[in-house]
């Protein structure tokens, strides 16, 4: 039987795959987007996004990645409710990409990755009673809504510094739960927050719960690790700042991942170390991390993806 090889096939459905679609869709690419687990991304997890261009109100999270999807659909990319969970990349110039959907075999001249990234979260089981109510793990994302507040940042690497850093900015006090006894950030960013008048650090201590009404954050129950002793800390929000990690499982041994499983993209574009193959949004991008840039990388790629098969002919 003989294959039906695509022009371009889209992984992951967040604000980067569905940027991606847009601009691949009115290349003339048709693409085909697989959604995975989580059709939307990370912004169906949130209520309100504040900071993506074009909405003066607002929007939540999930109203804005439906219109991401029929802003996609409308230029005849194919959406399918699925999950890719394998892939065989071709290392050849103009080479076919063969991608797994269960069973079903896909085949593609183009991919572009855009799995995104999940938040690493302490597994208590209050972090999920107060998501969106006061546990974030984005302080450009959240930290606003804390203005003139006490909040908690846990973690002690360079991610937990900077947050904690620029929520001092907007807050009234932050502190800082560190497990050990002193930070494994670089030591740019410890002076950062020791040089923070407003950033109380406390070594030794750890999370161990959260109190408040109608599932609203109002305290932090801690626990100091060497003493055993418990006690509160009144806060409205809690951000854990202990890292993310990339969606690339299915990519190893495939693509070129950096140490921390992030793809690796050439400096200034979205292309990897394979031809035709392209990533976009969080799974390649550990800094930013928004989904502007998540968006702005998508069309990236499709342009890349555009480029390249061009380059073919
Ligand atoms: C609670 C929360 C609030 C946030 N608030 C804001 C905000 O206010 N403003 C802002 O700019 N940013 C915010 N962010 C960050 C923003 O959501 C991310 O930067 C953005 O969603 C990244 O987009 P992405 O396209 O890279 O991937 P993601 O949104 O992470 O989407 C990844 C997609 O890949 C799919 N996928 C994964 N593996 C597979 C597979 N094997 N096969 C097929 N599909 C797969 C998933 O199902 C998902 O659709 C927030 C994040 C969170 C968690």
């Amino acid at each position: 039987m003989e294959q039906n090889i695509l022009d371009c096939v889209i992984v992951g459905s967040g604000p980067s795959g569905f940027t991606a679609a847009i601009y691949a869709a009115r290349a003339d690419l048709k693409p085909e987007l697989y959604t995975g687990l989580e059709p939307g991304g990370q912004l169906t997890t949130t209520t309100e996004v504040d900071n993506f261009p074009g909405y003066p109100a607002g929007i939540t999270g999930p109203e804005m990645m439906m219109d991401l999807q029929k802003q996609a659909e409308r230029f005849d990319t194919k959406v399918h409710y699925e999950m890719i969970t394998k892939v065989e990349f071709s290392k050849e110039v103009g080479g076919t990409h063969k991608l797994y959907a269960g069973n079903k075999e896909i085949f593609a001249k183009t991919v572009i990755i855009s799995t995104g990234a999940t938040a690493k979260y302490l597994g208590l089981d209050d972090e999920k009673k107060y998501n969106g109510g006061g546990v974030s793990a984005c302080a450009t994302c959240d930290g606003f809504f804390y203005r003139g507040k006490d909040v908690v940042v846990v973690g002690a690497g360079d991610t937990a510094a900077e947050e904690a850093t620029y929520l001092a900015k907007l807050v009234n006090k932050v502190t800082m739960l560190v497990r050990k006894d002193e930070f494994r950030a670089s030591k740019a960013m410890v002076h950062r927050v020791q040089n923070t008048p407003n950033i109380e650090v406390k070594f030794h201590h750890e999370l161990i719960g959260i109190e408040g009404e109608n599932n609203l954050v109002e305290r932090a129950v801690v626990i100091n690790n060497q003493t055993q002793e418990k006690s509160t800390v009144d806060v409205h929000g809690i951000f854990i700042a202990i890292g993310h990690k990339p969606n690339t499982d299915i990519f190893k041994g495939q693509i070129d991942l950096d140490e921390n499983g992030y793809i690796e993209t050439e400096k200034g574009s979205s292309r990897t170390n394979l031809p035709g193959v392209f990533a976009a949004g969080d799974v390649q991008d550990h800094i930013y991390r928004q989904a502007i840039t998540a968006a702005g990388s998508g069309c990236m790629a499709a342009m890349d993806a555009e480029k390249y098969l061009a380059e073919l002919h």
